[in-house]
């Protein structure tokens, strides 16, 4: 069959609303792979124009959060002159950051050696933001921003995971606020669910970025802490409970004061679920508030010998 050529490829490749990118291959062990084209959607996309950008490697627009991961599967994708297709955070020259979705085709000569990659990108960042904001909706209790007791649920069992195959440790804390249908019936459901919106957002502050506060329903929440054991989650969930006694909340009814109740179990290398941990800090919860409230208590060890006969499984 007849090709008709009387239009340029190179012309359709420059003025693509796509950023496509060529790189000269690497030769030898020690050359690097050089960029040698980029066509103007590039140069809109990031900011460089063609001459800051020819000559740099490939992967110069990586930054910070790009995924070390990701950029390894290209790379070795390429060395096995395999296609690629794979999303990729990339920093604009104004270090403004963007995701990309790219196709990457190494290209061949006639001995079937690669010569060149070429990398097609298209801008994707307003997806990934959809997305994000989807994730975020589905995994957030509404009415205080907490997250919600399925994805605390979730995040605790992969810790478990972790306990289990890297013996890294956690705990978790579980919250209740004390006499809280007694702010609802003597202030109304509204000043009710101010405290709870209230007491959220004074957890949250202090909150390291890596413990996650969970709404396990009602007025009961929850905070996993990873890496923390007993002793130090016996710290943070005192800072928890000062954090609401020690000052009035502001709610449509005016003042009220505020209190919780806090049980805490570091999980066990022979909680089979998280369903193990949470009912012994359920335990010290309960002990906490049969011992007047507003205060912290740790469930107990269990004992020895209920520890061997489940050691024994593993
Ligand atoms: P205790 O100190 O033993 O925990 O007593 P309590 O009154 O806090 O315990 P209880 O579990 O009996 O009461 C929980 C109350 O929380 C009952 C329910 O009306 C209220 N509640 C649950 N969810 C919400 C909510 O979203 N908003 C408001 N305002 N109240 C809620
Ligand atoms: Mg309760
Ligand atoms: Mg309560």
């Amino acid at each position: 069959m007849r090709t008709d050529t009387r239009f340029s490829f190179s012309d359709i490749v420059a003025k693509a609303n796509d950023a496509v990118v060529v790189a000269k291959a690497a030769t030898g062990k020690s050359a690097k792979p050089k960029i040698i084209y980029v066509n103007a959607a590039f140069c809109r996309l990031s900011g460089y124009s063609e001459q800051e950008a020819v000559g740099k490697a490939p992967w110069f627009l990586d930054g910070p959060d790009t995924d070390a991961e990701a950029r390894t599967k290209v790379e070795d994708a390429v060395k096995a002159g395999r296609h690629m297709r794979t999303r990729l955070l990339q920093y604009a020259k104004d270090g403004s950051p963007y995701w990309v979705d790219v196709n990457i085709m190494p290209l061949f000569d006639s001995d079937g050696e690669i010569t060149h990659v070429a990398a097609i990108q298209r801008d994707v960042t307003e997806d990934v933001k959809r997305e994000e904001e989807l994730l975020s909706l589905a995994t957030t209790d509404d009415l205080t921003g907490a997250k919600n007791r399925r994805h605390f649920m979730e995040r605790a069992e992969l810790e478990v995971h972790r306990l289990r195959r890297h013996r890294v440790p956690f705990s978790v804390a579980l919250l209740d606020l004390d006499h809280f249908k007694l702010v609802n019936d003597t202030h109304g459901h509204q000043a009710g669910d101010d405290v709870l919106k209230e007491a959220v957002r004074r957890w949250q502050l202090g909150r390291r970025p890596f413990d996650t506060l969970g709404r396990l329903g009602g007025e009961e929440f929850a905070i996993l802490l990873p890496g923390a054991d007993a002793e130090a989650a016996m710290t943070v969930a005192e800072r928890l409970r000062a954090v609401i006694a020690d000052a009035p909340f502001d709610t449509i009814a005016g003042p009220i004061d505020v209190t919780v109740s806090i049980g805490i179990a570091e999980a066990e290398d022979t909680d089979q679920t998280i369903e193990g941990t949470l009912g012994r800090a359920d335990a010290a919860l309960y002990l906490s508030k049969h011992a007047g409230r507003n205060r912290v208590t740790k469930a107990s060890p269990i004992p020895i010998a209920k520890r061997k006969t489940a050691g024994k499984k593993g």
